[in-house]
């Protein structure tokens, strides 16, 4: 009988801990052009993907992540048509944001061709229906130089980066976030994958004063996704229109009737109001420096 693999997040040892998964089956290990990938199974969560030792994605709790990190900005935009995700290799936020019937055309801009041609055969729910829909438009770039070079302009950009390490440390400089201010429509809003504040306060704390010094609003709002470990997770906002971040949970409604009222699983228009309800400590953390 083989000794079962435990496969740990590292993303945590300068905090002095690490969570550890068993994996049933190991499908894929390499380390590409830009950083470790590993795919395994395990029995509670399904497939997991780590890159670098950091938790990507779950079969078992992707909708949380997915759709509160898509359906939140577009619905709060109420009029979204171009799209831009940055990293997403996965392509599980393209698939969410493909539902919506107004949007026209998503941008996909990922560093890393391996992790969307492995995730062509490993997650398969998410890149068939992605790849087959000709409002999606896949650029192998990284996600700085696109922001800085496009003449393409959107109107919500969706930051689904992985931790500031390696690849993705890029995407949460000044640079970044002023190539993102660059390429976005008026009245537009940039969400940003942004940790877990319990664990990583300065990394919020930084990417919102950061928001702050290009838009009139940077802020955050959460949700709690049982593998990203530690709580509360915080998904970055960024705006000139403050009115966004108070859409009423009855237009939100609306605008979902309108969007094709396509099933959910976490997301409804209570949560996602709700969701900008900060716990005490993390308004403490994005309150002005
Ligand atoms: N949902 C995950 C999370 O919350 O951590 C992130 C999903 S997705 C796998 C993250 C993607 O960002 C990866 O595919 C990675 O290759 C990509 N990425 C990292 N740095 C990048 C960069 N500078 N430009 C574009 N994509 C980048």
């Amino acid at each position: 009988m083989t000794e079962k693999r435990w496969i740990s997040e590292t993303l945590f040892d300068d905090l002095g801990f690490r969570i550890a998964y068993e994996a049933d089956r190991v499908l894929y290990e390499m380390q590409t052009g830009h950083q470790h990938l590993v795919l395994f199974e395990n029995r509670r969560f399904g497939k997991i993907l780590m890159l670098d030792g950091a938790t990507q994605v779950t079969t078992a709790d992707e909708f949380i992540y997915h759709e509160m990190m898509t359906h939140v900005p577009i619905l709060a935009h109420g009029k979204a048509e171009d799209i831009l995700i940055v990293g997403g290799g996965d392509c599980g936020i393209a698939e969410e944001a493909l539902k919506h019937r107004a949007v026209g055309h998503v941008t996909q801009v990922e560093i890393d061709a391996s992790v969307v041609e492995f995730s062509r055969e490993h997650f398969p729910e998410f890149t068939g229906p992605v790849l087959a829909d000709p409002r999606f438009d896949l650029v192998i770039d990284d996600g700085i130089r696109f922001v800085k070079e496009t003449d393409r302009r959107f109107d919500v950009i969706i930051v689904d980066s992985t931790d500031p390490q390696g690849p993705g440390a890029v995407l949460f400089s000044d640079d970044f976030y002023a190539g993102c201010r660059r390429c976005m429509k008026a009245g537009g809003v940039m969400v940003t994958q942004n940790g877990v504040p319990f664990f990583q306060p300065g990394e919020l704390a930084d990417s919102v004063a950061k928001f702050r010094r290009l838009w009139a609003e940077g802020t955050c709002y959460v949700a709690a996704i049982p593998t990203y470990i530690g709580g509360h997770m915080a998904m970055g906002w960024a705006t000139d229109n403050s009115a966004l971040r108070q859409t009423a949970p009855e237009t939100l409604a609306h605008r979902y009737d309108a969007a094709g009222r396509f099933p959910t699983r976490y997301w409804t228009p209570e949560v996602h109001r709700a969701a900008f309800a900060l716990p005490r400590f993390i308004a403490d953390i994005v309150a002005k420096p």
